[in-house]
């Protein structure tokens, strides 16, 4: 690729190739000790059970309406090392921590704990989604996981409606305080 008066020249078809393939590969760079990173964190401990029977994604409430959302892949990948490919997927943020895998594994492997310690090391390295940040922002300020519009609270006088109570934030602020996480990532 080269550049003309500060614009980038539009990439020839092979270029594009050629950079896509090296977003992928650098997404997929191997980091062999995350397996021992997940398995030395409180609930990730057996993640080296997995032998890829499936089970947990075929019981997946959430692997039925997703094409994408296999916990299967996504405890292959973190056991062979895949860090930044795990940590980014967006799909790792739609476990509805129901535990039916957790119940139905053959081999003991916590998954939705298992998820769980990913989703967190996710945050630690700063991959959160944006909903979430929004929440999280949200919910420090005001209390509630949605921000409520003004016109909301003038609905609910008009009908007569008590107002809502109000978000107890205090301590909400001392936790993230204490653990240094805002939603900001
Ligand atoms: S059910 Fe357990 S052993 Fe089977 S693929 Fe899922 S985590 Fe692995
Ligand atoms: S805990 Fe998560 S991964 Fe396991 S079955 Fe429920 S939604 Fe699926």
């Amino acid at each position: 690729m080269f550049q003309v008066n500060g614009w980038d020249a539009p990439l020839s078809g092979e270029e594009k190739e050629t950079q896509e393939t090296e977003s992928v590969v650098k997404a997929l760079r191997v980091d062999p000790k995350f397996k021992y990173e997940v398995m030395d964190s409180p609930g990730g401990e057996t993640l080296k059970l997995c032998f890829q029977c499936g089970t947990c994604t075929s019981s997946c409430p959430i692997a039925r309406f997703s094409r994408s959302y296999r916990p299967r892949h996504i405890i292959r990948m973190a056991q062979l090392g895949f860090k930044k490919a795990v940590l980014s997927s967006a799909t790792l943020w739609l476990c509805a921590a129901c535990f039916t895998c957790t119940d139905r594994c053959p081999q003991g492997v916590e998954v939705s704990s298992v998820l769980r310690v990913l989703r967190n090391i996710a945050v630690s390295e700063g991959f959160i989604p944006e909903a979430y940040k929004k929440m999280v922002e949200n919910i420090l300020s005001t209390g509630y996981a949605y921000r409520i519009p003004k016109i909301r609270f003038k609905k609910r006088e008009a009908l007569g409606l008590p107002p809502l109570p109000k978000g107890r934030v205090e301590g909400l602020s001392k936790v993230s305080a204490m653990t240094g996480f805002s939603g900001e990532g």
